[in-house]
Formats: structure tokens, sequence, C-alpha cells
């Protein structure tokens, strides 16, 4: 694999998506970007290849539409200058649980669970092939918090952040780095999106410094990184409880507590 591989990036038409596509231009990789809104995707390559002499193609394919996903998988399996997958696209709708309509849970499912685990499948075994290159997966702090209440949101983003981990596991060994990055809110348009007003959340980061700081943490080769926990030692004693309970697991009988009655 290239040094400096390309970089296919999905949702790259906006917010943290385009920033990251600005980011890898800059270090000198070649980007594929992938999202829905052409045009928007034409103006950043534009001013990419102006501003830094990246190549950037397009691939235009709504991920929630199986045979344009099919595309984006093709592109990952086949063409071996892609080094780097940003799995990124991702959305949520407005409304509570019991607000969203089904076809609305079904697609922030697919989009942001399904695609980035299809899109992973078809570019780890490539890699690993290779013994190198990089999956990012874009989780959110949400996925940790069943206390925001967005349900199935942060429920696929729990599941992204598992992915990462288990991909880990698999893949690290064989030279694969796979990232999990998980932002608090962040001033884009998918709160816009989502029918809420960004300006009356507590605290927004600024996209610059978000991805920045993701980038701080993939050049450091950090699994999980959380760009707004600034206690790193409260994700260290979250895993570590975590690790904790592994070693029970492995039990021919229930607890005491579910063998009595209530
Ligand atoms: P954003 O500005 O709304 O960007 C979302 C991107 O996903 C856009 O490029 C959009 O492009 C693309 N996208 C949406 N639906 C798509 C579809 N069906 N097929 C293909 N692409 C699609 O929001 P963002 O904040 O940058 O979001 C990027 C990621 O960060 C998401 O996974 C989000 O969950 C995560 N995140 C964001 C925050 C935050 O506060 N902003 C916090 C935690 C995690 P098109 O409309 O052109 O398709």
């Amino acid at each position: 694999m290239a040094a400096n591989p390309s970089v296919l990036i999905t949702g790259a038409s906006s917010g943290i998506g385009a920033t990251y596509a600005d980011r890898f231009a800059k270090r000198g990789h070649d980007l594929v970007l992938v999202a829905r809104d052409k045009a928007r995707m034409e103006a950043l390559a534009a001013r990419l290849r102006d501003e830094t002499g990246a190549a950037v193609d397009i691939l235009q394919a709504d991920l929630t539409k199986p045979e344009e996903l099919a595309v984006v998988e093709t592109r990952l399996r086949d063409d071996r200058r892609i080094g780097v997958l940003v799995n990124n696209a991702g959305a949520t709708a407005p409304g509570t649980f019991t607000e969203q309509a089904a076809d609305d849970v079904g697609r922030i499912v697919t989009l942001n669970a399904t695609a980035v685990a299809r899109l992973a499948s078809a570019v780890a075994p490539r890699l690993a092939q290779a013994g190198a290159g990089a999956i990012v997966n874009i989780s959110s702090v949400v996925g940790l918090a069943p206390e925001f209440g967005m349900a199935v949101y942060g429920a696929t983003k729990a599941f992204v952040l598992f992915l990462s981990q288990g991909l880990s596991q698999e893949l690290g060994p064989r030279g694969v780095y796979v990232q999990a990055v998980l932002p608090a809110a962040t001033r884009t348009e998918i709160w816009e999106r989502a029918g809420i007003d960004v300006d009356t959340l507590p605290a927004v980061m600024e996209v610059g410094e978000l991805v920045d700081a993701a980038l701080a943490g993939f050049d450091r080769r950090e699994p999980v990184t959380i760009p707004p926990l600034h206690d790193a030692g409260q994700w260290d004693a979250f895993h570590a409880a975590r690790q904790a309970m592994i070693p029970g697991f492995a039990q021919a009988r229930a607890a005491e507590r579910y063998r009595t009655p209530a």
C-alpha cells in the first residue's frame, strides 16, 4: 500500500466528513468523497484540488439504498489505492422513539449501523491482506448515555463503538488500525436536520477542533478517541470495570439472586 493512501470518506458533503476531507487533503492524501449532495461535494473537491493538489473523486450515493451502497462497497473492495475508510455518514430523526415513524427508525439503523458495518466489511479483508490501513468509525458519546433520550440514534452509536472495538481486536494484530471517534455536540447541520436549534445546547464544539482532536487520536493509534472527555482516566476506569466482569461470565449456574423467590 502507498505511504500516503487514498482516503474514502462517507458523509463528506458537510460537517465532520467535509472537515476530514479538508484535513486529509492537506496531509497529502487523495480522496474519494461519498454522500448524496453531488453539488456540494463538487464544490469541496474543486477547492481541495486547487488548494492542495489532491486528486479528489466523487461517488454520489444514498447509503440507505442497497444498490447505491453496493457501488461504494465495490469501490472499497477493488480500488487498491484506498487505504483509509472514514465511516462518518450518519443522521438522526426528530422526536422521541414513540414519536418517530417506523420508517425513520429503520432509516437511522440502515445508515448509522448497517452501512457502517457493510463498508467496513468491504474493505477489511483487503487491508488485512495488505497488513496496513485504517478504518475510522464516527460513533458518539450518545452511545454511552441512554439518559440523553435518543434511543435509536444512541443504539446505533453504541453499535459503532462495539463494532470498532471488535474489529480492533481482530484486525489490529494484522496491521490494520481501527478507531472509534466519539464526539459530543459539535456545530454541524445534523442538529438542524433533526429539528434542534444547536444554540440551545449547553456546550458545542466547533467542527475543526473536533476533527483535529480526532486526528490527534488517530496519529497516536488510539482505539477510542473521545475529544470532549477531559478526564481520560474516566474512560480507563469504565473500560477496566467492564473488563473486570468478563472472567465472571463463565458460569454453569445462575447467580444466587435469581435462584431465590422474589
Ligand atoms: P452533517 O453535517 O449533517 O453530516 C452528515 C453527512 O452524512 C452529510 O455529508 C450527509 O450528506 C451525509 N448523509 C446523510 N444521510 C446520508 C445518506 N442517506 N447517504 C449518504 N450520506 C448521507 O452532520 P455531522 O455532525 O457532520 O455528522 C457526521 C457524523 O458525526 C454522523 O455519523 C453523526 O452521527 C456523528 N456525530 C455528530 C455529532 C454532532 O454533534 N454534530 C455528535 C456525535 C456524532 P448528504 O446530505 O449530502 O447525503
